[in-house]
C-alpha cells in the first residue's frame, strides 16, 4: 500500500495537536506527515499575558517545533505563500509540497500597521509584542492606561478584561495601584458580553471591587500619537498614558487570496459537522481561522475539539473505517481575575446551530486563589502531553 500524505499548515495549538493525534491514530507504515509553520515555534499563547507582566520568558512558553518531530512527523519551516486546491499542493518559500489530505491551522494575522497610530500602542498578541509591552510596563508608575481591540474579531475575546485585573494585580503589588487608572475601552456594551450574564454581571461586581472602568461601544479608529488619545468612530477620544491595541486581526494572506479557501465572511470555509472545505473533501480547516465562519469567538479550547474530531474523520479517510467524533462545542476556560482565578463553563451547541439564538449558556464554576493554579498546570500539560499525541 503506498503510504498517504498529510499535510498540516500551522505547527502550533491546532496543527500541533492534529500531528500528534495522527500519528498515534495511523498505522506507520500508511501515512508521511508533513508539518508546515513559517515561525517554527510552539507558543502557549494564553501566556503571553504572564510575559507581558515579567511572569514568564519567552523561553518558557515556546519551544522549537521541532520537538514534534518522530518517526511519521516532519516538521518543515516554510511559510505557505499559495494553495492550488485542484492539484493538491501547498506553495512555501521552502518548496512545495504535494498533499492528499490537506490540513489549515494557521491562526490569525496580525495586522499592526493597518492600525494608524499603532507606533504609539502596545500589545499581548504575539511574543515579540507581548515582550516590548513587558518593558514599557516595568517602566510604568503613574498615569492611565487604557486596553482596547481595532478589530471586534480577536484572539481570546475575553482577554481585555482578564488583562485588566491582571494589571491591577501587578500595581497592586507594587504598591502603585493608587497611581494608575486602568480602563478597558471595548465594542461591546459591557464587560464580559460575550459570555452572557451569568458570567458578566459578577465579573462587572469584581472589576467594581478592582476600580477597572469600562467605556464600552467604542471601537478605536486610529491613535493619535501627539495627543496620546485612542480616537473611535464618532471623534469620541479617550486619553492614555499607555496604550495597549489588539491589532486588526484577519485570515491569512493565502486564504483571503484564494476563492477555494475562503468562506463567504472571509476567513478559512469549513462545515460546522466534520469542518470540511465545501468544495474540496480532502482540505479541513480548523481553529481560529475558521472561528468567524462558524460565529464563534477564537479560543484554543475550540481548536482542541476540532483537531481530536477531524483527526477521526482522516483516520476514517484514511483506514476506510473508524468510529468518527462528533465535534463537542463546549468551553472550559480558566481566567485570570486578580487575586483570584475564577473558571468559565459554556456550551455553544445551540448558538452554532442557531446563529440567532441569544447566548447565554455560560456557568461561573468558580472563584478561588485554588483556580489561579489552573493556567499553570494546563501551560505545563500542554507541553508535556497534548502536543506529543499522549491525550
Ligand atoms: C494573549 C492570548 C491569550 C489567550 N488565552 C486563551 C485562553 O485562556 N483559553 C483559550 O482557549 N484560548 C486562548 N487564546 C487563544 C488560543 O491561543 C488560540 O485560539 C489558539 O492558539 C488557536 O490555534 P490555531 O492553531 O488556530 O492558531 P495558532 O495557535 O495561532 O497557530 C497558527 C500557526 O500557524 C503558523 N502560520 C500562520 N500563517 C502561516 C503560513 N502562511 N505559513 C506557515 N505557517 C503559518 C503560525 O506561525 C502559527 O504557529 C489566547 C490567545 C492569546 C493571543
Amino acid at each position: 500500500m503506498t503510504s498517504k500524505n498529510i499535510v498540516i499548515v500551522g505547527g502550533n495549538a491546532g496543527g500541533g495537536l492534529m500531528a500528534g493525534r495522527l500519528s498515534k491514530m495511523l498505522p506507520k507504515d500508511q501515512v508521511n506527515i508533513t508539518v508546515l509553520d513559517k515561525l517554527g515555534r510552539v507558543e502557549f499563547q494564553p501566556s503571553f499575558t504572564y510575559v507581558a507582566l515579567g511572569n514568564r520568558t519567552e523561553e518558557q512558553v515556546s519551544k522549537d517545533f521541532t520537538y514534534m518531530g518522530r518517526e511519521n512527523v516532519r516538521p518543515v519551516k516554510a511559510e505557505v505563500t499559495k494553495v492550488d486546491a485542484a492539484n493538491r499542493t501547498v506553495y512555501t518559500n521552502n518548496g512545495q509540497f504535494k498533499y492528499d489530505i490537506l490540513v489549515l491551522s494557521p491562526g490569525v494575522q496580525l495586522n499592526d500597521s493597518k492600525f494608524k497610530g499603532y507606533e504609539d500602542t502596545y500589545h499581548f498578541w504575539d511574543m515579540a509584542s507581548a515582550l516590548k509591552l513587558r518593558n514599557a510596563i516595568s517602566k510604568f508608575k503613574k498615569g492611565k492606561i487604557v486596553i482596547s481591540v481595532a478589530s471586534p474579531i480577536y484572539k481570546c475575546p475575553p482577554v481585555p478584561w482578564e488583562f485588566s485585573m491582571m494589571l491591577h494585580e501587578y500595581f497592586k503589588n507594587k504598591g502603585l495601584r493608587d497611581n494608575v487608572e486602568i480602563t478597558v475601552a471595548h465594542p461591546m456594551g459591557r464587560q464580559f458580553e460575550m459570555f452572557g450574564s451569568n458570567i458578566a454581571d459578577p465579573l462587572g461586581d469584581w472589576m467594581s471591587e478592582m476600580k477597572i472602568n469600562g467605556h464600552y461601544k467604542f471601537l478605536p479608529v486610529y491613535a493619535d500619537p501627539v495627543k496620546h488619545e485612542l480616537v473611535g468612530q464618532n471623534n469620541e477620544s479617550i486619553k492614555y498614558d499607555l496604550a495597549i491595541v489588539s491589532p486588526i486581526q484577519t485570515a491569512p494572506d493565502f486564504v483571503t487570496s484564494n476563492d477555494d479557501l475562503k468562506s463567504k465572511v472571509g476567513w478559512a470555509d469549513a462545515n460546522y459537522n466534520n469542518f470540511r472545505n465545501s468544495k474540496y473533501d480532502d482540505i479541513y480547516s480548523i481553529g481560529d481561522v475558521i472561528s468567524p465562519t462558524l460565529g464563534m469567538g477564537m479560543a484554543g479550547a475550540f481548536t482542541h475539539f476540532e483537531a481530536d474530531t477531524v483527526a477521526t474523520f482522516i483516520a476514517n479517510d484514511i483506514i476506510g473505517s473508524y468510529l468518527t467524533l462528533p465535534f463537542n462545542p463546549v468551553a472550559m476556560c480558566a481566567m485570570e481575575g486578580g487575586s483570584y482565578g475564577w473558571v468559565a463553563y459554556c456550551d455553544f451547541g445551540k448558538k452554532l446551530k442557531d446563529p440567532a439564538y441569544a447566548f447565554n449558556d455560560c456557568t461561573l464554576m468558580g472563584r478561588g486563589r485554588i483556580y489561579k493554579m489552573l493556567h499553570s498546570v494546563y501551560e505545563k500539560y500542554y507541553y508535556a502531553t497534548i502536543l506529543r499525541g499522549r491525550v
